[in-house]
């Protein structure tokens, strides 16, 4: 066996923890569930989609005839921007509670129901990026908000409700657990070097290429030495920025060609509308100045070895720590082996 083939331990500078890596096990035969391929839409409009163009949507309100992107306040939103009553002491410093604002929109990336954005066009998701950064900059200019997470989950899969193109934009008056635990890393590794953690990784897997699955003018997509999830990747922008707004237009334009990039190679791979969670991580808004932070996008995809086969976080990942089978230079070698031509074209 080559040493990547033995069972071993990956460190995540970013998050400051490690993952168990067990190549050995891919082995194994199946037999826990095998999960439905997911649906592939065909309508362009759906009268049941609370998202479609002149739909009423179940809280009351009717969407615009809308004919590109389209956000909205989520109608039952987990966040409320009115200030919230501080709770009352605490009985005991074991069951302390703090009072949160926040503001939950949701944002339609297209009109049409049965799109991805593996199926969208450059310029179409370019409008989607447009939208991101206006919308990053809008809640930014909230006073109380301290960070901003975009995010989309697709397919089934994910629990995603409804598989009309779109994401989510939560923002909070607090810096939640993940971009807190990469505040301190990034900031841990400029404090100890000098330099930005992210710059010098995408250097490092650019020298190497084991793990990169492609690359434009402005950024690389990469299968991350940590991964926790099989087909797992990282989109990181190769100019340091911190967050949306400071895209140039050619960077906002590569992005799209990423985006476009990544998703049809996921599509491609099982021959599926794959399953993801995907997000931008950007610097906190907390007023302080953050030039430790680097953007990036991370995709959470769950498909192990078909479009019917899941990994689960369960067992040893809840109570130990998070554990992989294939390597994640295999899960690479298998996304860059995908073609750019998505399997299933649009007319
Ligand atoms: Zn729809
Ligand atoms: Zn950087
Ligand atoms: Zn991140």
């Amino acid at each position: 066996m080559e040493s990547s083939q033995h069972p071993h331990r990956r460190w995540n500078p970013l998050r400051q923890a490690w993952i168990l890596v067990s190549p050995h096990r891919t082995q194994r035969p199946w037999q826990g569930e095998v999960a439905q391929k997911s649906p592939t839409q065909t309508v362009a409009y759906d009268p049941q989609c609370y998202l479609c163009p002149g739909n009423a949507r179940a809280g009351g309100a009717v969407n615009p005839d809308y004919d590109s992107v389209y956000s909205f306040v989520n109608d039952y939103a987990a966040l409320l921007p009115a200030a919230q009553p501080e709770p009352a002491p605490p009985d005991s410093p074991l069951l302390v509670s703090a009072p949160v604002r926040g503001l939950c929109k949701v944002l339609c990336f297209h009109p049409d129901h049965s799109l991805t954005l593996a199926r969208m066009t450059r310029p179409e998701i370019r409008r989607v990026i447009d939208a991101w950064s206006a919308e990053y900059d809008e809640t930014a200019a909230l006073d109380w908000i301290r960070y901003i997470q975009i995010f989309e989950n697709r397919g089934a899969l994910m629990g995603a409700s409804n598989p009309h193109p779109h994401c989510q934009i939560w923002s909070t008056d607090y810096v939640p657990d993940e971009p807190a635990a990469e505040t301190a890393g990034q900031r841990d590794y400029l404090d100890r070097t000098g330099r930005c953690l992210l710059c010098e990784y995408l250097g490092q897997e650019r020298a190497e290429q084991s793990r990169v699955i492609f690359e434009n003018d402005h950024f690389s997509a990469l299968v991350p030495w940590w991964a926790v999830w099989p087909f797992e990747a990282l989109i990181v922008s190769r100019t340091h920025r911190a967050s949306l707004p400071q895209f140039t237009a050619d960077e906002r334009d590569a992005l799209a060609d990423a985006l476009k990039r990544m998703t049809t190679r996921y599509d491609n791979l099982f021959e599926t509308s794959f399953p993801y969670t995907m997000g931008f991580h950007q610097a906190p808004l907390d007023g302080a100045d953050h030039p430790e932070w680097h953007f990036h996008a991370h995709f959470y995809p769950p498909l192990l070895r078909s479009a019917t086969i899941r990994k689960y976080m369960v067992g040893f990942e809840m109570l130990g720590m998070p554990q992989r089978d294939i390597a994640p230079e295999s899960a690479a070698e298998r996304l860059r082996s995908c073609s750019e031509k998505h399997f299933w074209p649009r007319e």
